[in-house]
């Protein structure tokens, strides 16, 4: 019995199909026919159509085989019984003994006592289940793969008429929640922060196929093969643009994208769906889905960007073959254009014109994705995991993107508008003032100067250096070129990166901090662990430690790169001096053997610590002994000093980092510090926000590292601050048992004429 429905089979299925599909007739009487067809095809005695209703409800809407009387009566939840399971896994599922299975469910009402085989599929359109195809055998029949493939793409067809809405209305199948013209707002994650206002272009609307069975499958393929040429060239042509010609990770990126779009695997997939009958758009969006299904599968983050560049390569071919020219990018007219998308590949956002792009809301998304990545470069802010923004969000509405706040508002009032516009036009004006102070020194009124630095993580930060006049750089984070690679990159690698950060820095300071891996920062190509508290797991020095290997090639690559000129290293989430007394051991070995070797040492080599464990603020005065430096981390030791997740979104204003407690510890660390004479920084996101680096300042801190944006804000405060009555002031608040001192460094600010 096996093999029947091979390539030539699913194709002449397909021809029928398209017959009833053209043909008259209600959606019901269609998918009657839909399913005695395929019954009859694939020689089962059973084919049943389950569709979806609101609610993850199942219901079963056609059947050739079981008691006509269960139509429209038998249902089942997602996860229910075999037909459930397919729907919750969107995964095949074919069985020679079904009943065994543990998730068999019997339904009197439907008489399949009697048959023992059971293939089923789901229905899948744009990733999501709307039903569920079965097809069910009296003997214990083994189905075949190729059975599978061609019951799934029938299912397409199927899926096709699910969503015209006929069977089942579209209002029930994606049940929506009334807010569909009302403002509102939705929360997500910060992927890039900013502000921007604008309208909302859907990327990508689902392009209508609109014909799914193929006349001349052979005119199909070489359609198929001209399009793929077509996108692999303008693929290049897009590499070769201006705004991508000098390197970064996002031309690596970039890079590693064209060779997907190469993939043997991938579009041999697609090749062989257009074999078995299918137009060649209709086998795109086949093997899309089929990706889809299977990224909802994978929590691994790498491995489902690997695939949202697939998805990408999708819609690029399917526009490729629809002739080239309906792109949302190409179509779109809006002057500000907010771009809203489920996921998106780093080349498809390189489609839209860069003058008019303002942002970009995600569905899905994580800081790493290669489009975050994209994005950053080109300075648009980014709101990820909003959960239903493309069943939300119109196009053409309004849409605010606050990148800061991780918030979206759709469809704003007036009021909210023009607010925004106000604050946009703020940032405009007060952008053009720091852009005044660029020249002139950080030093407060009374004479102190502040050493302002800058945090960094990826070549395209450093033009900032020259930009904003930045001492140096206090933080470089080195792990993100490693998280957005597939292998660890080797010495040479390593070196060669290094070596363009510190020529870009000329003579400015680069403090690197050695890999700060592990918690959520997952390197693809390391043992995956699953800890219950990745922040307080196996992380950063921890790793480094247990893997010195790992650390010694970093730590050579740097000496390397350094070639002679003066080096600062430092060590993340050191807990206890004896971490750092180790991990300075292993850098002591790697510069004697660059000396053995005969290379140029670096001028000087600073090595210090970053302070985000409070355990080692009582060992800090011996840790002082053996450091060059210490950079307080405030965003870890915040969290660890309040026992407070600094991703937990419930807990973002629960503690504040100017309470009594936190400023008080920073106050000890600057005294200890002080008092044994070594240089002390704080790289956390606090000092990059005017009124904290004011409390910050009134502390004693000297030295501060934040982001770029921060440096011209924080050097307005500076300019215009006293530090004596500071001082004062917090020596005395410091001593209250407020929640924060929040409101009363405000009040100080505007009493003393600060520019917070
Ligand atoms: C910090 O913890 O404050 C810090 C600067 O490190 P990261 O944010 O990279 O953990
Ligand atoms: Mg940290």
């Amino acid at each position: 019995m096996e093999g029947r429905v091979g390539v030539t089979g699913a194709r002449r299925l397909l021809g029928r199909l398209r017959d009833v599909m053209a043909g008259t007739g209600t959606a019901q009487e269609r998918l009657d026919n839909i399913v005695q067809l395929i019954a009859a095809d694939m020689e089962a005695e059973v084919c049943s159509a389950y569709i979806m209703r609101a609610g993850d409800i199942l219901e079963l809407c056609a059947t050739e085989g079981l008691f006509p009387e269960s139509v429209h009566r038998t249902r089942l939840r997602v996860g229910e019984g075999l037909v459930g399971v397919i729907a919750a896994t969107a995964r095949p599922l074919a069985l020679s003994d079904a009943q065994a299975h543990p998730a068999f469910a019997y339904r009197p009402e439907t008489g399949e006592e009697v048959y023992h085989s059971l293939m089923g599929v789901p229905i899948l359109r744009s990733g999501r289940v709307s039903g569920v195809l079965v097809v069910q055998n009296r003997s214990q029949r083994h189905y075949t793969d190729e059975e599978i493939e061609a019951l799934q793409t029938v299912a397409m067809v199927l899926a096709e008429l699910v969503a015209a809405g006929a069977l089942v209305d579209v209002e029930e199948q994606h049940a929506t929640d009334g807010i569909a013209t009302l403002p509102h707002r939705l929360d997500g994650v910060r992927l890039n922060p900013g502000l921007a206002i604008g309208t909302a272009v859907l990327h990508q609307p689902a392009i209508v196929i609109r014909q799914l069975v193929a006349e001349d499958p052979e005119a199909e393929s070489l359609r198929l093969d001209h399009a793929i040429g077509e996108m692999q060239r303008s693929i290049d042509r897009m590499l070769s643009s201006s705004e991508l010609a000098h390197g970064g990770e996002h031309r690596d990126i970039l890079e590693t994208y064209r060779m997907f779009a190469e993939d043997r695997g991938w579009l041999g997939r697609i090749r062989e769906a257009v074999q078995s009958g299918l137009t060649a758009e209709a086998a795109v969006q086949k093997v899309r889905d089929d990706t889809r299904a299977r990224m909802k599968q994978i929590s691994d983050p790498y491995i489902r960007e690997r695939l949202t560049d697939l998805e990408d390569l999708a819609n690029r071919l399917q526009h490729h073959l629809s002739g080239g020219a309906t792109t949302a990018a190409v179509e779109t007219e809006a002057e500000d254009v907010v771009l809203v998308a489920r996921s998106m590949g780093p080349a498809e956002l390189m489609d839209y014109d860069r003058k008019r792009l303002r942002a970009l809301v995600l569905e899905e998304g994580s800081p790493t994705a290669h489009v975050a990545v994209v994005a950053r470069a080109l300075d648009i802010p980014v709101v990820g995991r909003v959960k239903g923004a493309i069943g939300q969000i119109d196009a053409g509405d309004q849409v605010v993107v606050d990148g800061d706040n991780a918030q979206v508002l759709v469809r704003p009032s007036e009021d909210v508008q023009a607010a925004v516009e106000n604050r946009l036009a703020e940032r405009r004006s007060r952008k053009a003032a720091y852009q005044a102070l660029r020249e002139l020194p950080a030093v407060t009124l009374d004479g102190v100067a502040i050493g302002l630095f800058m945090n960094a993580g990826l070549l395209i930060d450093l033009p900032e250096l020259e930009a904003t006049r930045a001492d140096g750089i206090g933080l470089y984070r080195t792990e993100l070129p490693f998280m957005t690679r597939q292998d660890f990159p080797n010495v040479a690698d390593q070196t060669e990166l290094y070596v363009r950060v510190l020529d870009q820095a000329q003579d400015r300071p680069v403090v690197f901090r050695t890999l700060d891996i592990g918690g959520d920062k997952v390197l693809p190509y390391l043992p995956e662990t699953v800890e219950e508290n990745p922040a307080m797991g196996w992380r950063a020095i921890r790793i480094s430690l247990d893997h010195p290997g790992m650390l010694r090639q970093q730590l050579r690559a740097l000496l390397l790169a350094a070639n002679g000129r003066p080096l600062s290293i430092m060590f993340p989430m050191v807990a206890e001096v004896a971490e750092f007394v180790a991990a300075r051991r292993i850098l002591d070995m790697e510069v004697q053997r660059v000396g053995e070797r005969g290379l140029p040492l670096p001028s000087s080599l600073k090595v210090g610590a970053m302070l985000e464990v409070p355990a080692l603020i009582w060992q800090l005065d011996a840790l002082c002994r053996e450091v060059d430096f210490i950079s307080v981390g405030s965003n870890d030791l915040m969290q660890f000093l309040f026992a407070k997740d600094r991703g937990n979104a419930r807990l973002a204003e629960r503690y504040d980092v100017l309470a009594p407690a936190a400023l008080t510890c920073l106050g000890e660390i600057v005294r200890v510090a002080d008092g044994c004479g070594v240089s002390l920084s704080l790289c956390g996101e606090m000092a990059g926000s005017p009124l904290e680096a004011m409390a910050l300042i009134g502390l004693g801190f000297r030295n501060l590292s934040m982001s770029p944006s921060a440096i011209g804000p924080v050097k307005a405060m500076i300019r215009t601050l006293d530090v004596g009555p500071l001082r004062r002031y917090l020596a005395d608040a410091t001593r209250h048992t407020n929640h924060s001192l929040r409101e009363k460094l405000r009040e100080f600010a505007r009493d003393h004429g600060v520019s917070i």
